[in-house]
């Protein structure tokens, strides 16, 4: 049986929001908005990432119109030193070294690098899938919601699989009000959760045996987990970015009540600069 045996927590370039855009009582003021990915080794199948950042394919994505009007609204800084292949080799490990992809959502900001990865395989959520291709041949409309389907590599569907076609385990207690994951190696090691509402069928991963204590990487469902511990949602001047109100409300209210239970989970957001140096030790 598999096990984690690392789990990092990298940050993947950047762009800048308003701060009380990003959590309701916030200041009128610029604040860093960083893009965070997991890297993930497990002792039966190797390297595996949670998200991609921001990648130069996003850049070669957004030259054009409508797909400019992206990277025009939320203007992209990616470091050398910050670009995932770069952070990769630090640690050794080439890109063809990487498994497997878990795909949160289709937003330009979690999938840009996904081209630089030929051997890996992808998870990602049925829905989440159709409606990215739904918006492949509409590219006005994917623009106005955060997608690029031109950063997609060209045998994508031919290496993906569905989380939903995986088999359905319950989850234990601690992890309420969460009660069910799709359980990817049949091992409990990596498991898929839905957090619906952000976008089209987001996917979060639980690793209940990560390293030392559980993880949890919950990508948009919540955007900065402090806010998130005081029921502070991201302004409703974003609300024409979320897929479905209610249904965003809702994960969110279940990750505020775990974070607010089980302090000993690091609950992982995909855009929290404060959780990300905690976990890195700063
Ligand atoms: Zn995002």
């Amino acid at each position: 049986m598999g096990c984690i045996t690392d789990v990092k927590y990298l940050r993947v370039g950047q762009c800048r929001h308003l701060e009380c855009i990003a959590a309701r009582g916030g200041r009128f003021a610029s604040v860093e908005f960083p893009s965070l990915c997991g890297l993930i080794h497990h002792s039966d199948i190797g390297w595996i990432l949670f998200d991609t950042g921001y990648a130069e394919h996003f850049f070669t994505a957004t030259k054009q119109f409508p797909q400019r009007l992206y990277s025009f609204a939320l203007p992209v800084d990616l470091p050398q030193e910050q670009r995932l292949i770069a952070q990769l080799r630090c640690f050794g490990i080439a890109p063809e070294d990487i498994a497997l992809v878990v795909v949160s959502h289709y937003h330009g900001d979690h999938v840009a690098g996904l081209k630089d990865f030929p051997r890996a395989k992808f998870i990602a959520m049925k829905a989440a899938t159709e409606e990215m291709q739904y918006f492949s041949t509409r590219p006005w409309r994917a623009t106005i919601q955060g997608k690029l389907p031109n950063m997609l590599p060209e045998d994508y569907f031919t290496r993906l699989n569905y989380v939903d076609d995986f088999g359905s385990i319950d989850l234990p207690n601690w992890m309420s009000p969460f009660s069910q994951a799709f359980d990817f190696l049949g091992d409990g090691s990596l498991l898929g959760i839905p957090l619906p509402g952000h976008s089209c069928g987001q996917l979060g991963l639980l690793l209940p045996d990560a390293v030392g204590r559980p993880v949890f990487f919950v990508a948009d469902a919540c955007w900065s987990l402090p806010a998130c511990r005081e029921g502070r949602a991201p302004s409703s001047l974003v609300n024409f970015l979320t897929h479905n109100g209610n249904a965003y409300r809702a994960s969110f209210m279940k990750i505020k009540q775990l974070a607010e239970r089980e302090p000993v989970l690091a609950i992982l957001p995909s855009h929290c600069v404060k959780t990300w140096k905690e976990f890195n030790g700063g």
